[in-house]
């Protein structure tokens, strides 16, 4: 007899994400950037539970540890590197509820090969090679000792010291004054991210050199902030700007047809659409009374109405990559997109242009939903996805039409070769909520992107779309800040629309075709 209890399918299931050993509120790294290694000095502040806390495991992988502390305690280390943990032990254990500061100093080294973690993007024209990092999903411990968890969400202070050949050396959040001198040869930029606690595969590092465009963003009630491409040195200046005027159409978009109340008073926000248009061209004019007319019907309009989701942040950026497994990744604040997706130009096919007008609504979007509100474990990565790509599809549908935009799902759907049912009939495929997996990357497939979108589709054709666009916005404030699971979306759902999905998230979410 074989005992069977125990025995893994799966090497990851849910119950292996459970609550952290702690509370994280904090982390201040600082990245000293080299062609072969960077130094990574960090101090990671955070929270000891109801209980003694006498050691902390933290995720670490191919680090080279050379030093860790915590002020105040004795602590030892051991790195068990196939692992990838870096246990600290602390004496005497720190006391339940007391905040405390784990200090590590490692090395990190990008990849060649895998683009995961810090990798090479290609070379600044006679500088110093380009570095950019993937962190979904757990690229993040490539780079520093954390806790790689959706839920260790904290705020950041990044520091990156790197060569003056590099154009630009970017983190996540608001930079905090300019890039300046602080070696021979060497540069060091601080960003500030503390208005959004953030997960860590969300965390973004980048040096390289790019050409940058840049552009004020002014929503209809005054506040600006700024867009910014950067693309490959050399890069069409026309293609930019069309690049950046789909980014603002996607970021007006956003605030003004997506929201809790987005199907009420259409005309009004038609109106607006319009308005902020004529706007942007007689700033471009010059006529300065003429732009403060229209900024004051705009004012007053704006108030009409509940409006979508505004950044919050002080510059949004797209960054062209050469390499990456994802054609676009929502960094916070700093978007990653394929090279050959970010900006149109006259090799660009149809289908080609129409990704490029998706992936930059998508990943604008997750600033909403995914980055603010987040999957709790990887087993709602679907949720991230399915409600992004559902606004996705809405954004597109307002540009290139309705129906053209819902026959193309519908083929992307049943194609019989290469569809996403056809991939749901195979024998790889998973449900859209697996009860495990072996690798993250098994989550992100034509089921995740195509199929749970349907799921969505299906709840709000049930509900009707004012009562879902309701129930959406209920959960966005809701989770804002935290992280959801299946369980907190479906109940807004319910409350909203009095209806029950239970059975009918247990068929679409648990299931295959
Ligand atoms: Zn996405």
């Amino acid at each position: 007899m074989t005992e069977n209890k125990g025995r893994r399918l799966f090497r990851y299931y849910p119950e292996d994400f459970g609550a952290l050993p702690v509370r994280v509120v904090h982390m201040d790294i600082t990245f000293d950037v080299y062609d072969g290694h960077t130094r990574v000095v960090s101090a990671l502040t955070a929270v000891t539970l109801d209980a003694p806390l006498p050691s902390l495991a933290l995720n670490a992988r191919d680090l080279d540890i050379l030093r860790v502390e915590a002020g105040g305690y004795a602590v030892a280390h051991t790195y068990d590197r196939d692992a990838a943990t870096l246990t600290v032990t602390f004496d005497p254990p720190i006391p339940p509820r007391t905040e405390f500061t784990l200090d590590t100093e490692t090395i990190c080294r990008p990849n060649t090969h895998l683009l995961e973690g810090l990798y090479y993007d290609g070379l600044c024209p006679g500088g110093p090679p380009a570095q950019i990092t993937q962190c979904q999903q757990w690229g993040f411990q490539r780079l520093v000792p954390c806790l790689d968890d959706m839920t260790a969400k904290c705020t950041y202070t990044t520091t990156i010291i790197a060569d003056n050949g590099y154009t630009a050396t970017i983190s996540n959040g608001d930079p905090v004054g300019a890039r300046i001198p602080c070696a021979p040869g060497r540069s060091m930029q601080r960003y500030e991210n503390t208005k959004t606690p953030m997960a860590p595969y969300l965390f973004f590092l980048g040096v390289g050199c790019y050409d940058t465009y840049r552009r004020e963003f002014e929503y209809p009630d005054g506040r600006i902030f700024a867009l910014e491409l950067l693309v490959k040195p050399g890069s069409d200046p026309i293609g930019a700007e069309k690049a950046l005027d789909i980014l603002a159409g996607a970021v007006m978009w956003v605030h003004l047809f997506t929201g809790p109340e987005q199907y009420r008073d259409r005309e009004i926000r038609e109106e607006i659409w319009r308005l902020v248009r004529v706007r942007n061209e007689v700033k471009r004019s010059g006529d300065a009374s003429a732009v403060e007319e229209i900024r004051g019907r705009l004012r007053k309009l704006i108030t009409t109405i509940t409006p979508g989701y505004a950044y919050t942040g002080a510059v949004y950026r797209e960054i062209a990559m050469q390499n990456s497994d994802f054609g676009g990744m929502e960094n916070v604040g700093n978007t990653t997109i394929a090279a050959n997706r970010i900006m149109p130009g006259p090799d660009t096919t149809d289908p080609a242009f129409e990704y490029l007008v998706r992936v930059k609504a998508h990943e604008y979007y997750h600033n909403e939903n995914g980055s603010e509100v987040t999957g709790q474990s990887p087993f709602e990565i679907w949720l991230n996805e399915a409600v992004t790509v559902h606004v996705e599809n809405q954004h597109h549908a307002f540009f290139f039409g309705e129906t053209y935009s819902r026959l193309q799902t519908v083929l992307d759907l049943l194609d019989p070769v290469a569809g996403t049912l056809t991939l749901d009939r195979g024998a790889g495929s998973m449900p859209i909520e697996p009860d495990g997996f072996n690798d993250p990357n098994d989550l992100i497939t034509g089921v995740t992107y195509v199929k749970a979108p349907e799921f969505v589709r299906m709840i709000e054709t049930l509900m009707g779309k004012e009562a879902f666009a309701e129930a959406l916005g209920r959960y966005h404030d809701r989770v804002r800040h935290a992280n959801a699971s299946r369980a907190d979306w479906l109940r807004c759902m319910e409350e909203v629309s009095g209806q029950d999905f239970t059975t009918m998230a247990a068929v679409w979410l648990k299931e295959k075709e």
